[in-house]
């Protein structure tokens, strides 16, 4: 018997569906180009097609992924404890240093008790399903990150009667009026929740924790920040957006944050706050019991990376210097930045393709910024998302003008 070629299958219909899409980003111009990095994380990196450039889009805000000493805990960890347990942490796979970083966790942010995961979207995805029940409400800001929208789209899946609000970017007057529906809705019957990113990766804005602490006092609700981008940015010593605004540690139920941000910037992520809710997710946790810890090399780096910045405060010092030189920079210059008190400084263009033709004629010119369009960010409001490190020094942030004056000039 001999088989038709014509048939389409439905495995066809998958591949013909995804080399449409590939092909269509491509025409577009928004194909991503993954760039590869041949040596560590730092001011200046070497990449492989251009050599050396200077660093603008990662996460290394305190400079502390290539520090020595963060270096040296990951290598004393894996002659001492090896590549990992090869089980999950209930059944044998918890190391000491889990706990020393668990402890060093809830000690720098002021909290009762922190539990970790191999991310902070594991935290996420571990965080709203395990704690929450039917009869609960979520109640999120618009722009928060893509870990917790999907943590509370898993949560109302995993536990059918779990309520979610949405209220408008940081609008008080909005979260109110969501908290107000939350209380007359008679299918509301258990705790309300409400959650924001601390920093906004897009926009680089923060939070009004201040105001979010008194609503959700006010309607008896729990409050939930995720500071990846505040953890060791914001604040006089580093300890996040609430430290920026004046509140402590024990003013936010429960923090969500990574490991792979400032506070070494290896992978890892956490749940920290009040004692029964991280508890809860020790016990009951899909991610916590179904999925392996974080490396031990990767724990002993971070919990050395938290060291540095409980005993190095001037670093986050440092940053904010930088902060404030490239943002008068860029300002003098001409480009349209999004104003806020964080690392994260969005220039806007407006087309994707646009963001991604000036961020190839940046690294050109030696230095490495990112273009972020559809999807990450709503179509329109394409950018180049420049993020400034403790790392860098003038040299690194007069290049950087200097390349953005550059393709001002070439525009114009
Ligand atoms: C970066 C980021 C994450 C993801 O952290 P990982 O540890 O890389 O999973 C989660 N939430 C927010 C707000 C972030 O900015």
């Amino acid at each position: 018997m001999t088989r038709t070629t014509t048939r389409t299958t439905p495995a066809d219909v998958f591949y013909n569906r995804a080399d449409d899409t590939l092909k269509t980003l491509a025409d577009s111009g928004q194909l991503k180009n993954l760039q590869m990095i041949e040596g560590p994380m730092d001011a200046t990196i070497t990449l492989r097609d251009y050599g050396e450039v200077a660093c603008f889009c990662s996460n290394n805000y305190l400079g502390l992924s290539n520090h020595p000493d963060v270096r040296a805990a990951g290598i004393e960890a894996i002659e001492k404890y090896g590549a990992g347990t090869a089980s999950v942490r209930f059944i044998c796979g918890t190391f000491t240093p889990h706990e020393t970083l668990e402890k060093t966790i809830a000690k720098f942010l002021g909290v009762e008790a922190a539990y970790t995961f191999v991310s902070c979207w594991n935290a996420s995805e571990a965080i709203f399903p395990t704690l929450c029940e039917p009869g609960d409400i979520i109640i999120s800001d618009e722009l928060n990150h893509a870990c917790i929208i999907d943590s509370m789209r898993l949560t109302t899946v995993i536990k059918k009667g779990v309520h979610k609000a949405v209220y408008k970017h940081s609008d008080m007057n909005d979260l109110r009026a969501k908290l107000q529906a939350a209380q007359n809705n008679e299918d509301v019957t258990g705790a309300v929740w409400v959650v924001t990113d601390g920093v906004f990766s897009m926009e680089g804005d923060i939070a009004h924790l201040k105001d979010m602490r008194a609503l959700c006092d006010e309607f008896g609700a729990l409050l939930v920040v995720d500071d990846s981008h505040g953890t060791g940015v914001m604040g006089k010593t580093g300890k996040g957006t609430h430290e920026f605004l004046g509140l402590a540690g024990k003013d936010v139920d429960f923090f969500t944050g990574t490991l792979g941000k400032a506070l070494g910037g290896g992978a890892g992520g956490y749940i920290a706050g009040r004692k029964q809710g991280v508890e809860l997710v020790v016990q009951r946790g899909r991610p916590t019991l179904f999925s392996n810890a974080l490396p031990v090399t990767v724990a002993c780096s971070a919990n050395t990376a938290i060291e540095i910045l409980m005993n190095e405060p001037q670093r986050v010092q440092k940053l904010r210097d930088n902060v404030a030189y490239a943002r008068k920079g860029f300002r003098e210059i001409g480009f349209k930045v999004l104003e806020s008190p964080t690392a994260i400084c969005p220039i806007i263009v407006g087309d994707t393709a646009k963001a991604i033709a000036m961020s190839n004629k940046l690294l050109k010119m030696g230095v490495f910024v990112i273009g972020f369009g559809f999807p990450v960010v709503p179509e329109g409001t394409a950018r180049l998302r420049v993020q400034i490190s403790a790392a860098h020094e003038r040299e690194h942030l007069d290049q950087l003008i200097d390349a953005l004056r550059k393709l001002k000039t070439l525009e114009a």
